[in-house]
């Protein structure tokens, strides 16, 4: 079956994007046939996440809400339309992190699940862990010692474009586990966890019926995947899974629309990081340089995937790789994750092609 064009129905108009780059794609609502539809915001850096829309007979299914309270009520406000006759009876949350549950209050009278693994770790992902982060973030950028205005100019980078101190954290009510089937408005659709990779609950909506899979952060297009979870294993397991199935049209949690083609640029990219980090941990290196030295690597230069967004986050990737060689898993504690970005921030200074140039103080100021 021919592929249907996507277009975009309801632009937002941005001529930036929340990062200053040049917009790859148009931000806002775009069709893709059969009823779908997908909220796309570009170039897929930090928070900046895709949600699915199902639009059925008088019910529709929301797949995602957005970082903070502002993007999605901007979202839903461009949904208005469609919804009028179908409102959302369902909204399907694909994992854990903030940029894909912690506009929930906004739908909070509508059903809401994901996986079992999914909610658990929801209660660990509070908005307040990110004022921390913003707060932390202010206090480096005024210390003139030693590195840490850099790491206090990416932290607040990241946080610049949203407003975490009104969030009400509103987790799903309603959990699952494994694969089920679920119908909203006539559509069908199956609920498909994949987790633990990107995070420990990952889950994919697969809508059969109009060849098309909302792939949350199993798939990050143009935009460096980040693994807070793993082990790899399962994640390749996930995109060997999306290659099986019937389907023309995905929908990653971040990055532009794409299809079977994006999902082989995201393996390979998994299999390289992994074979090369093995051969750094058998060599008995810290994984602080072994990150340094995969991505400055010509072999991973001359990889189109050293081009995408945030190539810094191979630091997150190698050091949660070594934790799998090591035989270690469960969640970092917070002193430890805030240590890693310090070294991801670190690392995205010291790659002078890497987007977004916002990021690093000495291309912007904030
Ligand atoms: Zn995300």
């Amino acid at each position: 079956m021919a592929k249907k064009a996507a277009k975009c129905i309801a632009p937002t108009g941005a001529k930036r994007t929340r990062f200053r780059e040049t917009p790859a794609y148009q931000e806002g609502l775009w069709d893709l046939g059969d009823q779908l539809y997908a909220w796309m915001v570009p170039n897929g850096s930090w928070g900046e996440s895709n949600s699915g829309l199902v639009v059925g007979q008088e019910h529709s299914l929301l797949i995602d809400t957005l970082w903070d309270l502002r993007h999605t009520q901007t979202m839903l406000d461009a949904m208005d339309p469609l919804l009028r006759n179908a409102p959302i009876e369902l909204l399907v949350n694909t994992h854990a992190d903030g940029d894909h549950f912690w506009g929930n209050e906004l739908v909070a009278n509508i059903d809401s699940i994901t996986s079992a693994a999914a909610r658990a770790e929801m209660d660990h992902h509070k908005p307040g862990s990110m004022l921390a982060f913003e707060k932390l973030g202010r206090v480096l950028m005024q210390i003139p010692l030693g590195h840490a205005q850099k790491v206090g100019h990416w932290f607040s980078a990241m946080c610049l474009p949203y407003t975490f101190n009104e969030i009400t954290h509103t987790p799903a009510s309603q959990t699952f586990s494994g694969t089920i089937w679920k119908e909203v408005g006539g559509r069908r659709f199956q609920l498909i966890e994949v987790g633990p990779a990107h995070t420990t609950g990952d889950l994919m909506v697969y809508v059969p019926e109009a060849r098309t899979l909302f792939a949350g952060d199993i798939l990050f297009i143009g935009s460096t995947p980040v693994m807070w979870a793993g082990p790899v294993e399962n994640w390749l397991h996930a995109l060997d899974l999306i290659l099986d199935l019937q389907v023309d049209t995905i929908i990653p949690g971040h990055g532009p629309i794409t299809d079977k083609d994006g999902v082989r640029e995201v393996k390979t990219y998994w299999e390289f990081v992994r074979g090369a980090a093995r051969k750094c941990h058998e060599d008995a290196m810290p994984a602080k340089k072994a990150a340094h030295k995969i991505v400055l690597s010509d072999e991973f230069r001359a990889m189109p995937q050293s081009g995408w967004d945030s190539p810094e986050r191979m630091m997150t990737n190698v050091h949660f790789l070594y934790r799998q060689f090591n035989g270690q898993s469960g969640p970092l504690s917070i002193p430890h994750k805030i240590n890693l970005m310090r070294k991801q921030a670190l690392l995205a200074h010291a790659l002078p092609d890497a987007a977004p140039a916002v990021m690093r103080q000495s291309d912007a100021s904030l």
